[in-house]
């Protein structure tokens, strides 16, 4: 019993799920995942001996004692999967959303031992989820590889005639993230409640409370946006979860949504919170009504569809999709091809003083200035500056990219002892501050103003005023999700230019 072949059909940098470990200590937990992979199945799971047993029912599980559902056996999992949700990306195996569908703990009859029942091939259990309760029976078919009968014992908790409801509707859209059931959470002594709206809690009242736990359905104006695992730590070192993430979101929504309306938007997905794996999703196949998404030809004939955050319900249903930094195209769905601002990555080489890149962002001013463009800076939120230079979007992707090179070049040339424009890190001399253009083409972003980053303290990609990056007495983790709001407070917004500045592209910039 090991879990050697779930991790070797896996890549942990590219799947979200969890690498998990072989648990030492004997609980009865059992979980049902509804798997949108290249065929609608259910992962019906039981924990034994240290990992989740699990079996594969195309059609899932039944109340009803009469139907005998097949269930095909699969690969052992770890017991973090009892609460893994997420999308598998394009490619990984497994690909396709995976929701926990019902979860619990559960008894074998008379205390009988689960290893040995699974080793004669008959195991019977009684389970304790929302939906799933009472007998149930899982049966080995003899001379059929690895296939088994799952069927419900004839108590009084089957159902005959019962229907599975499935928590997202195939080829439809997502409304409502939790399903009719209510609350998914383990043991429940009797005998789930008969349908029960889940009452939908104001945003301004839950946003008030000091710890934000399990599922809560969000009230925006008409619109309810289903939050969930509020307590899941997405900062294991400084202890802020997923529900601190959100509320950062609601509070900053005035001024990070002017820097994301109306453009594509790229998730930075981390449902396991940093130091997890982590991806990066384009293409959305579901969104909910209040989401706006925009199809958009990448290449010969494919198309992405991409999530336009237009509003609040929006910028918080991405934030509980655990996309913790907010990624916009340079340009606008009404001129998509057209970027309205041109920008600057100043990334430092190792060892590199924050002050030295505060100096290169200021030479960079400069060189703009000189081609008569106006820009503002924020730090990345990481350990460098973005510099954005607004333009009409007149434009296009090419002739912004190649004035981006030209300045970057421009600056490397001139001081090279602070800047470089190589983008190999091993050819990069060290020490130097690479003037990162390449953002400037289709489909590349950076970071959002206002967006949260990855990164120990939960920083934050902040608008800076340049006389601070004058005197250089500021450091990226200055700024995180606790301090941005007061600073605004006092400082306003210090990056409206970028979204007010309508400036033309210089016809020459050899004079520079
Ligand atoms: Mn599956």
């Amino acid at each position: 019993m090991g879990l050697e072949t779930y991790r070797r059909r896996r890549d942990f940098k590219k799947t979200p799920e969890p690498k998990g470990r072989v648990s030492r200590r004997a609980r009865r937990r059992f979980v049902v995942q509804e798997h949108h992979a290249s065929r609608l199945h259910f992962d019906f799971r039981l924990e034994m001996g240290g990992v989740l047993k699990s079996w594969a029912a195309p059609k899932g599980p039944t109340l009803d004692p009469r139907v005998k559902r097949l269930a095909v056996m699969t690969e052992d999992h770890p017991v973090e999967y009892l609460k893994f949700e997420g999308r598998i990306p394009e490619g990984r195996y497994g690909a396709g959303e995976q929701l926990i569908w019902d979860a619990g703990n559960y008894e074998m009859k008379n205390d009988a031992d689960p290893l040995r029942q699974l080793k004669e091939g008959k195991l019977s259990f009684e389970l304790h989820g929302d939906k799933l309760q009472g007998g149930f029976n899982l049966i080995r078919m003899k001379g059929r590889d690895g296939e088994w009968l799952l069927i419900k014992s004839d108590d009084e908790f089957a159902q005959p005639g019962w229907k599975l409801e499935l928590r997202l509707k195939t080829g439809e859209t997502r409304k409502r993230k939790k399903s009719v059931g209510g609350a998914r959470h383990p043991v429940k002594k009797f005998r789930a409640k008969a349908k029960q709206e889940s009452r939908a809690i104001a945003a301004s009242r839950v946003f008030r409370a000091k710890d934000l736990s399990g599922d809560i359905d969000l009230k925006i104006g008409k619109e309810i946006v289903a939050l969930t695992n509020l307590d899941k730590v997405y900062w294991p070192n400084d202890g802020y979860t997923k529900g601190d993430l959100i509320r950062y979101y609601y509070g900053i929504a005035k001024y990070i949504l002017p820097y994301l309306k109306d453009r594509p938007l790229i998730l930075n997905r981390y449902p396991n919170g940093i130091g997890q794996p982590s991806f990066h999703q384009h293409d959305v196949d579901e969104a909910p009504d209040y989401a706006r998404t925009v199809t958009i030809a990448v290449e010969e004939g494919h198309t992405v569809d991409y999530l336009v955050c237009d509003n609040l319900a929006t910028l918080l249903y991405v934030a509980n999709l655990g996309a913790i930094e907010c990624h916009p195209w340079n340009s606008r769905v009404s001129a998509l091809d057209h970027p309205d601002w041109c920008v600057f990555d100043l990334d430092p080489g190792e060892g590199v003083e924050f002050a030295a890149i505060c100096e290169t962002a200021l030479r960079l001013r400069e060189a703009l200035n000189r081609a008569g463009l106006k820009c503002c800076a924020k730090t990345s939120g990481s350990r460098g500056i973005h510099v954005y230079a607004p333009l009409k979007p007149v434009h296009d992707y090419e002739e912004v990219a190649g004035f981006a090179e030209r300045i970057a070049k421009l600056i490397a040339e001139r001081y090279p002892q602070i800047a470089t424009v190589e983008r190999s890190l091993k050819k990069r001399p060290s020490g130097r501050i690479y003037v990162d253009h390449l953002q400037n083409a289709r489909g590349k972003s950076v970071v959002a103003p206002y967006s949260v980053r990855p990164r120990a303290g939960a920083t934050v990609s902040t608008p800076l005023d340049w006389n601070e990056i004058k005197r250089g007495k500021i450091k990226p983790q200055d700024f995180t999700i606790e301090n941005i709001l007061r600073r605004i407070e006092r400082k306003g917004d210090l990056f409206r230019l970028a979204l007010k500045g309508r400036q033309s592209l210089p016809s020459a910039v050899a004079d520079l």
